[in-house]
């Protein structure tokens, strides 16, 4: 419960910004997955740093906890509130505020989406190119050092993100970076919040790097015949410096999926989904490459989209793949594996995924970022049998298990949350210690996102 002192407070400064409405606090409380909804006593809509510093302020104050709030797209339950406290939704401080094209930078603040930001900049030349397929708020990409389907080639929000101001948990306001491309100018604060899940303090505006749009693009799909071979060409076209934008895996599964039940016509194989950009001469190459790479492991059925509609329809049909395998199963929700593994070992990992969910009762289809050693499980659960979500963990923990032994993570780009906290000390061990001291030293009464991260705060 919020203290009434607390809660006038906060309506003397925010008025009509401040909600304590059921529907309101329920849907800050909900998680996309499985993770049950935890709402928290109050959401506010603040406009500017002030206002966010000051709600800090009175929030540290009262002992209450306070979560960031972007897009609420966060998989492992990152934004719910489990112990209450003051959610701060960032969806008003959505400005561009500054264009920088000589320096191919951008200043914004943390409720701008990333499909907002790609269409303020479309006529400067200029593109952002992280993209976790939801329409992520930067602020949000950047709290769980997000990447997605372009990151084999641009990187994840670690490699985008030079700057940031941030309000730390006593309502101090600090700026980390510069914008110089580089700096040794002592630790680096702006690695430190990046992928920091609000648990330090919350960012309030952001520097990014921008890239130039690409002269040409150009997608294919093609379909191999065992996974094993196309895992074989993932790998030895990055071994072999190909660079392509986007290099994504879909299994039989959800092949099978798609086809029933978003209109695609593939053949029931194992895919890969590309992208290459680049001048025309540099896209063409590329793609002859990878095409006798693809023709050496059994890929065939190469089928290429050039125009800007047909990558479009393909892309959507990626990003909405989650919800539509989803769909599959009416009433379904699902817990969503993470590993990510060295190339080298790609193979190794994802036949032992596929192998232990076809020896399990539950269904989860498998796809990936695999340019990056990232894939995903969705293993399908009912919400209301614990029977079924615990097999759903028992195989997930697998999969981290077997991912940390051949030197991977338990989680390339989701983050931890509190879904992923009990796989941190496996993965981190005494490093996870460190992560917990600098949490108490920036925030020693634990109220930036608690019961997320790190262990007991
Ligand atoms: C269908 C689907 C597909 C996805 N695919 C991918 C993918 O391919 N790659 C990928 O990386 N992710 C993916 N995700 C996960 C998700 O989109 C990302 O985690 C996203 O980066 C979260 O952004 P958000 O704005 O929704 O943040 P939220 O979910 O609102 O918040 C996420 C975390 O950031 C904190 N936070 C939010 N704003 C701030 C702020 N201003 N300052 C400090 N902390 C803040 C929150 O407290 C929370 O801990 C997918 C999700 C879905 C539903």
């Amino acid at each position: 419960m919020i203290p009434g002192d607390a809660l006038n407070e906060l309506d003397a400064m925010l008025g009509e910004r401040l909600s304590t409405g059921k529907s309101d606090l329920a849907l800050h409380g909900r998680s996309e997955t499985y993770h049950g909804e935890m709402p928290p006593d109050a959401v506010v809509y603040p406009d500017t740093t002030e206002e966010v510093a000051r709600i800090v302020e009175i929030c540290a104050r009262h002992g209450l906890p306070v979560i960031g709030w972007g897009t609420g797209t966060a998989l492992e339950g990152h934004a719910s509130a489990p112990r209450g406290g003051v959610t701060v939704d960032f969806r008003r401080m959505d400005r561009v505020l500054e264009v920088v094209p000589e320096d191919m930078l951008v200043r914004v603040q943390p409720g701008v989406t990333r499909e907002a930001l790609n269409t303020e900049l479309r006529a400067t030349g200029l593109f952002f190119p992280v993209d976790p397929g939801a329409n992520a708020s930067l602020g949000g990409m950047a709290a769980t050092r997000a990447s997605g389907t372009t990151a084999v080639r641009y990187g994840t929000m670690r490699d985008q993100v030079r700057g940031l101001e941030v309000v730390l948990a006593d309502g101090r306001v600090i700026r980390t970076g510069t914008r110089a491309r580089k700096s040794s100018a002592g630790y680096d604060l702006t690695g430190l919040f990046v992928g920091s899940e609000g648990t330090l303090g919350l960012m309030t505006e952001l520097t990014l790097r921008l890239w130039g749009q690409p002269e040409a693009i150009s997608a294919a799909v093609c379909g191999f015949e065992t996974t094993e071979g196309a895992i074989a060409a993932v790998i030895l076209a990055m071994q072999m410096g190909l660079a392509p934008a986007r290099i994504e895996y879909v299994d039989v599964a959800t092949v099978r999926i798609l086809n029933a039940i978003d209109g695609a016509d593939l053949p029931e194989r194992p895919h890969l989904l590309l992208e290459f950009h680049g001048s025309d001469a540099a896209v063409a190459e590329e793609a002859a490459r990878f095409g006798e790479i693809a023709a050496e492991h059994g890929g065939g059925d190469y089928a290429w989209a050039t125009r800007a509609e047909e990558r479009s329809r393909l892309w959507s049909m990626r990003h909405r793949a989650y919800h539509t395998i989803l769909a599959s199963r009416p009433g379904a929700t699902a817990v969503v594996t993470d590993v990510c593994v060295p190339i080298s070992r790609l193979g190794e990992a994802l036949g032992r995924a596929a192998e232990a969910v076809a020896a399990s009762p539950l269904e989860g289809p498998i796809l990936g970022h695999v340019g990056d050693g990232n894939y995903h499980a969705i293993l399908m659960v009912d919400r209301d049998d614990a029977g079924e979500a615990a097999e759903a963990k028992r195989l997930s923990d697998a999969m981290v298990a077997h991912a940390l032994e051949l030197g991977g993570t338990a989680t390339g780009e989701h983050g931890v949350g509190f879904g992923k906290l009990h796989l941190m000390e496996a993965e981190h061990g005494a490093a996870w210690d460190v992560m917990g001291a600098v949490k108490r030293a920036l925030d020693p009464e634990g109220v930036m996102n608690p019961g997320k991260l790190v262990r007991g705060n």
